[in-house]
C-alpha cells in the first residue's frame, strides 16, 4: 500500500496495551451521543425488506447485539504478548505497526465520513484499540484469544498486535493490505451498528435460534463487501500496489470458516460455520471491491 503515515496516532486510535483487566476505568466507552444516530441512506437501503419484511430497522445507540468477532477462537492458542503499556514511543518496538494501522483506520473511516455526509448523513467515528494478551470492553473481558472484534456497546474495534502477524505467518495471508481488510472488516461491523443491522440480527438470533449461524454469516459476509467497498475507493485514489488485492483476497479466504476448521480440526461442519467459507467471503468481498457499491452488500436477501 501506499498510505501515508503519519508521525503520530490517529486521535480515534487509543493504546490498551498493558491496560488488561484492570483498564477500563474512566467510562471505557466513547463520548458518544445518546440520542440518534446519523443513519446513512445507503445501509438502510441494504436490509429494508430483506430483514424484516418491512418492519422498520432503525434503532440507534447500538446497546445490545455483542457480537465477538473471532474467526479464530478454536485455533488461537496464545501468543505470549510482552511487555506492558506506557511504553515510551520511542521505546516502542511496535510503534511502526501502530501507526499503520492507525493510519488505515483513519483511511477507512475518512472514507465512509465523506460517504455518510454524501448522503446528508452523520458518521459517528468508531476507536482502533489495540491491547496485548487481555482487554476490558464494555461487551466484557477478551484477550487475544479471540482475534480482532468490534464491541457495538463501547464502538470499538479491538486487536492485538500478535494476529495481525499470525495472518502471516500462520496463516498464509501476508502483507499489509491483508491486514487492512481486517480493520476494514471490523469497520464494516461498525457500519452495520450504526444502522441498527447488528441489532435487527441480534433480535432475529433470539427469536429464531435455528437461524442464528446462517445470521451470523450474512453479517460477516456484509462486514467483508463493506471492505472491499472501502477497497475499491482506495484502489480508486491510488493507495493500492500490485499484488495487494491478491493480499486482500488471500486474508479473506485464510478466515473462512472451512479453511479454519480444516486446519483446527480436520473435517468441516458447514452448519457450524459463524462467518462464511472462505468462497463466500472471497466472493463478497470481491462484490464490494469491483463495484464499490455498498448497495451492492445486501447479504440479507436471497442466497449468499
Ligand atoms: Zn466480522
Amino acid at each position: 500500500m501506499k498510505l501515508k503515515i503519519p508521525k503520530t496516532p490517529s486521535v480515534h486510535m487509543r493504546d490498551m496495551r498493558g491496560r488488561g483487566r484492570a483498564a477500563g476505568g474512566g467510562g471505557g466507552g466513547l463520548p458518544l451521543p445518546a440520542g440518534k444516530v446519523g443513519l446513512p441512506v445507503l445501509l438502510i437501503i441494504l436490509v429494508v425488506g430483506a430483514l424484516m419484511g418491512g418492519r422498520s430497522i432503525i434503532n440507534s445507540g447500538g446497546e445490545s447485539g455483542f457480537n465477538i468477532d473471532n474467526p479464530l477462537d478454536s485455533l488461537q492458542e496464545s501468543g505470549q504478548a510482552n511487555g506492558a503499556g506506557g511504553i515510551p514511543a520511542a521505546e516502542d518496538p511496535d510503534r511502526g505497526q501502530l501507526l499503520f494501522f492507525s493510519a488505515v483506520f483513519d483511511d477507512v473511516q475518512g472514507y465512509w465520513d465523506e460517504s455518510f455526509r454524501n448522503t446528508g448523513s452523520q458518521y459517528t467515528f468508531s476507536e482502533i484499540r489495540p491491547f496485548e494478551q487481555a482487554v476490558d470492553t464494555d461487551c466484557g473481558n477478551a484477550t487475544d484469544a479471540v482475534g480482532p472484534f468490534y464491541c457495538p456497546a463501547d464502538q470499538g474495534v479491538y486487536f492485538d498486535l500478535d494476529f495481525m502477524d499470525e495472518l502471516g505467518t500462520r496463516f498464509g495471508a501476508p502483507g499489509d493490505f491483508a491486514q487492512a481488510y481486517v480493520v476494514a472488516h471490523e469497520v464494516g461491523h461498525h457500519l452495520q451498528n450504526l444502522s441498527g443491522i447488528n441489532r435487527e440480527v441480534s433480535q432475529l438470533q433470539q427469536q429464531d435460534p435455528d437461524r442464528a449461524n446462517e445470521l451470523s454469516v450474512r453479517l460477516e459476509l456484509q462486514a467483508d463487501c463493506l471492505a472491499g467497498v472501502w477497497g475499491h475507493n482506495a484502489n480508486q485514489r491510488g493507495v493500492l500496489e500490485a499484488g495487494d488485492l491478491e493480499e486482500g483476497l488471500a486474508a479473506a479466504a485464510a478466515v473462512g470458516d472451512d479453511r479454519l476448521q480444516q486446519q483446527a480440526t480436520g473435517r468441516v461442519q458447514v452448519e457450524t460455520f459463524t462467518h462464511g467459507s472462505s468462497d463466500q467471503r472471497v466472493e463478497w468481498f470481491s462484490r464490494g471491491f469491483e463495484s464499490g457499491d455498498a448497495s451492492q452488500c445486501d447479504t440479507f436477501s436471497g442466497d449468499y
